[in-house]
């Protein structure tokens, strides 16, 4: 599968007309609609805070997710050990982005567990299964998009074991084990 290599200026031409304030040309805090999915891939790693500023410019929010090589088969985009350091300015970058600009949705659990991700390849205690599960377009179920089909709809019964699997740590997946803590209240009401 050829690389698919991040190209600023290309995405920034492209999202003119398709994003709301995709104009506007202050840093200001956003009144923000709709909300950009980002992955964070090796590549990326400079370019992540760039999308949030913009992103803000035109009152979007964003999410982030880490890559995992699991849909593609290709690690060239997992970021290398080599690069550790740099990935855990960027999570401090983007908690202080998140408390400045306020369009980050990405818990800051999440972003603490991203360089755990990377570093180790894998995050324990996922939930799948238990607190969401895939649907198919024909009506059944998986643990997460990863997963085998188990079950139809119809028949629905809660996976009762968490799972073993510590592969990904895709924003859904992460989001889903946040503790429920003061801190993780205030952020959700701010
Ligand atoms: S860690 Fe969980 S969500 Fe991720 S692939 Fe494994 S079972 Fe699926």
């Amino acid at each position: 599968m050829a690389a698919i290599r991040f190209c600023w200026g290309t995405f920034h031409a492209a999202s003119r007309g398709l994003i709301p304030n995709a104009d506007r040309q202050d840093d200001t805090e956003s009144k923000t609609q709709g909300r950009l999915e980002a992955v964070i891939i090796d590549d990326n790693l400079k370019v992540i805070p760039q999308i949030v500023r913009q992103a803000c410019e035109w009152g979007v929010k964003v999410s982030f997710s880490s890559y995992a090589a699991l849909k593609t088969g290709n690690s060239d985009h997992v970021v290398s050990r080599d690069r550790m350091q740099r990935l855990e300015d960027l999570v401090e970058e983007l908690k202080d982005l998140k408390r400045r600009l306020k369009n980050i949705v990405s818990s800051t659990y999440y972003l603490d567990h991203v360089h755990d991700y990377f570093r180790s390849g894998g995050v324990e205690d996922c939930r799948a299964g238990q607190k969401f599960v895939q649907v198919t377009p024909d009506g059944y179920l998986k643990a997460c998009p990863e997963m085998p089909v188990t079950q139809r709809y119809t028949e629905y019964k809660r996976w009762r074991h968490r799972q073993e699997c510590t592969s990904c740590w895709y924003g859904c997946r992460g989001e889903s084990q946040v503790p429920l803590t003061i801190g993780r209240i205030r952020e959700l009401l701010l």
